[in-house]
């Protein structure tokens, strides 16, 4: 039979051939129920996509296929998985409904094929925000079935593998989606083969020119690779031969995508990195004997090679929480050049490889990657479940703590506990309860007194001081780097303002009781109203502040039961009648009430940044620093998107009240024509006319130019613009500018 020059009968024995192919490895499938079922997906697959092609034109059934193989064979999934990744397309793309699946198969490969169609249902967005939500929903179907998203990635890398017959803008689209999603995914997946591969191919579409010109460089430097690794490793196999190992040694080079982001993000040049490369001991080993295996190899390397101590790293006693388990150290070759060696067991290295999905091999390890996972999807599910980050955030948290690697802190009693590199005490304290974050005081770490902040490093021991009357503050945001933590504060500041606002209410209750005025809903919105509150919690917390004043009120008018505000009352009786709701006063010392900081109750001391030395009228921003408190920047701060980019979370709304008699420093810089006595006539205009009190001065004059720059005392911007106007009517002065930085 031939068809459009297609040779179907040829076509149907490949997809038998490649459906073999998919048995061969499907290792966890070996009884006869198993393989029934795979083979039943098989023929409800091929069935329903039977008239579908793929874009290279080749049977459709080619894609499930070549899905279910690589969730058996690279990430070593189990029969429901195969089953799955056999259907993963069917429900989208055909007849067949999520019922039938279920009367075919159960109700377990519902939930996943659910989950899976859901997610590519969701894969059409344009803008990052949408991604951002997208990804987030994505993670949130984790909850029912983890294999949902295993299956995923095994789809998306075969994708990626196919990608050349895409258009280029899909094309981009995907590759760019990888990178950004699913390749940190897999990595923290542990699935480290397809991260690598997902990144590889991200770059091989995204800037094909580079990719082309690693690889050919690769392959050219090849051989000069190979005489040093085996010259390297003569002496090492060996000693491992004398003393009777079974062993396997591997060696790779970076990968084209790590190669890519040193060249291009570092500016390295390709000769300086083509040889960077770890060679890897692979022992194959019982398990019982497996540490002290590899610690003699390490001896054996270590004979022959100067190790670098502080390069040890020993993930063979304490397994990252991705379960990678492997002992590495960097020595000294020969000729002067630093090689990592990777030391594991069989058992390790297919962890490594495969990550999670490897575990099925070696069960009885004590605690099963299995635990691992689920607690990292816990994790995970915290930070999906925070309703106050937005999706955005929640990526750049996300990604955050995929790269990141962990720290190993000890409890008194020596409980070992995970966390993210930067936690500190405070993190701490709140990782181990809430309660415990909340009322934290201090903490002892190794012994010694530090503070909240105080950041915790591998190995500590930690202690935590706590007291009664602690109560979570609203800096404490700034001292947390674990979204968990930073949740709890925002809840117990929550919370704490509606305790305050409990207050409030029955201050009005009181003050409507003396007015012979019933507290009731009606009378409660009269209020709400009046003071443009948004809800009736934020004018009893306002009342409980002082900010609303009831022994002031007036305007009002009372009509048997109800209150009423005449519309032409008196001015308000609040502090600042034109803010919006959570706009407090900040005071700091020595200054007059200058400046309105938004969103939280305390009243906290600011500083005014040298970077931008903002003055009142300027457009501005409060930044909540580490160690100084609350800094206000300019909104165009040469710092201030590096700021509100990076730090979202420590960015606080700011706004200049009114300026009172207040004096800002500012610095101005002048240029003009070198005329005697000008000089004289600018610091006349600044201290007679102006009446401007000046801080510095300096003026330098060069071939018939003069500079020069003058630091005066100003009350906000209108009056700093009258004075630069009248700078610039002075003869002979060509520019007057505000030095924007003092760096300038
Ligand atoms: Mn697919």
């Amino acid at each position: 039979m031939m068809k459009e020059g297609i040779d179907l009968e040829e076509e149907k024995r490949e997809i038998l051939r490649r459906y073999r192919g998919l048995l061969r490895v499907c290792h966890r499938s070996k009884t006869r129920a198993d393989r029934a079922r795979i083979r039943k997906a098989f023929e409800v697959a091929a069935e329903a996509h039977k008239d579908m092609r793929r874009k290279s034109g080749e049977p459709y059934i080619y894609h499930p296929l070549a899905v279910a193989k690589i969730a058996a064979e690279e990430i070593g999934l189990d029969t429901t998985s195969i089953v799955c990744a056999l259907l993963h397309d069917t429900v989208e793309d055909t007849e067949i409904t999520l019922d039938d699946i279920q009367n075919l198969f159960g109700k377990r490969e519902r939930v996943i094929i659910d989950g899976l169609t859901k997610i590519s249902g969701v894969s059409n967005y344009e803008n990052s925000s949408d991604q951002a939500e997208n990804f987030r929903k994505m993670l949130l179907t984790l909850s029912d079935d983890v294999r949902v998203i295993l299956i995923k990635l095994a789809d998306r890398l075969h994708n990626m593998r196919t990608l050349d017959h895409m258009k280029r803008e899909k094309q981009l689209k995907i590759a760019s989606e990888t990178q950004f999603m699913y390749a940190p995914l897999a990595h923290r997946l542990g699935l480290y083969n397809i991260k690598t591969e997902l990144e590889d191919l991200s770059l091989k579409f995204k800037d094909p020119e580079t990719y082309d010109s690693i690889v050919s460089k690769l392959q050219k430097t090849q051989a000069v690779r190979t005489r040093f690794i085996n010259a390297f490793t003569l002496p090492i196999r060996r000693a491992l031969d004398k003393f009777g190992f079974k062993y396997e040694i591997k060696s790779r080079t970076k990968s084209i995508y790590s190669i890519w982001n040193k060249i291009v993000k570092k500016g390295v040049p390709f000769e300086e990195i083509y040889d960077v490369f770890a060679i890897r001991v692979i022992l194959d080993t019982q398990m019982e004997t497996e540490k002290s295996d590899c610690w003699r190899v390490y001896s054996i390397v270590t004979d022959f090679y100067q190790p670098s101590p502080e390069r040890l790293r020993d993930w063979i006693s304490i397994p990252k929480s991705s379960g990678y388990e492997s002992l590495h150290t960097t020595v000294m070759s020969p000729s002067g050049k630093w090689v990592e060696v990777q030391i594991r067991s069989v058992r390790m290295d297919e962890m490594a490889e495969k990550g999670f999905a490897a575990h099925w091999k070696y069960k009885d390890s004590p605690e099963t990657p299995e635990g691992k996972l689920d607690k990292w999807l816990n994790q995970v599910r915290d930070v999906l479940e925070n309703p106050e980050d937005n999706a955005i955030d929640f990526i750049d948290n996300f990604k955050l703590s995929l790269f990141s690697e962990e720290i190993y802190v000890f409890t008194p009693n020596g409980d070992l506990k995970t966390l993210p590199v930067g936690a500190t005490a405070l993190d701490f304290a709140f990782h181990i309860h809430s309660q415990i974050g909340s009322q934290c005081i201090g903490a002892k770490v190794n012994f010694k007194l530090v503070p909240l902040s105080h950041k915790l490093r591998s190995g500590d021991q930690v202690e935590i001081l706590t007291s009664k009357k602690q109560r979570p503050k609203e800096d404490w945001l700034s001292i947390v780097i674990t979204a968990s933590a930073r949740q709890k504060i925002r809840d117990a500041l929550r919370e704490e303002k509606k305790l305050i606002a409990d207050d409030g209410k029955d201050m009005l209750r009181r003050k409507l009781g003396g007015l012979k005025v019933e507290f009731n809903s009606k009378n409660i919105d009269e209020f709400v109203k009046k003071f443009d509150t948004a809800t009736a919690t934020e004018l009893y917390y306002r009342i409980a502040k002082g900010r609303i004043d009831l022994t002031r009120l007036k305007g009002f008018v009372v009509d048997g039961n109800r209150i009423k505000f005449e519309t032409k009352a008196e001015v308000l009786p609040e502090t600042n009648k034109q803010t919006s709701q959570d706009k407090v006063v900040i005071t700091t010392p020595g200054k007059n009430e200058t400046l309105l900081i938004g969103d939280e109750q305390q009243r906290v001391d600011f500083t005014l940044a040298t970077c931008c030395n903002p003055i009142p009228g300027d457009e501005v921003f409060g930044f909540i620093t580490v160690n100084e408190g609350i800094k206000i920047h300019r909104t165009n701060c040469p710092n201030a998107q590096l700021l509100m980019s990076k730090y979202a979370y420590r960015v606080i709304k700011a706004r200049w009240n009114n300026a009172e008699t207040v004096e800002f420093e500012v610095g101005l810089k002048f240029s003009g024509t070198d005329d005697v006595g000008i000089v004289q006539n600018i610091t006349n205009i600044i201290s007679t006319d102006m009446n401007v009190n000046m801080r510095a001065i300096s003026f330098e004059a060069k071939d018939g130019i003069f500079q020069g720059k003058v630091v005066v005392l100003v009350h906000d911007t209108m009056h700093l613009s009258s004075l630069m106007d009248k700078l610039k009517a002075v003869d002979g002065v060509l520019t007057v500018d505000r030095i924007e930085s003092e760096f300038q």
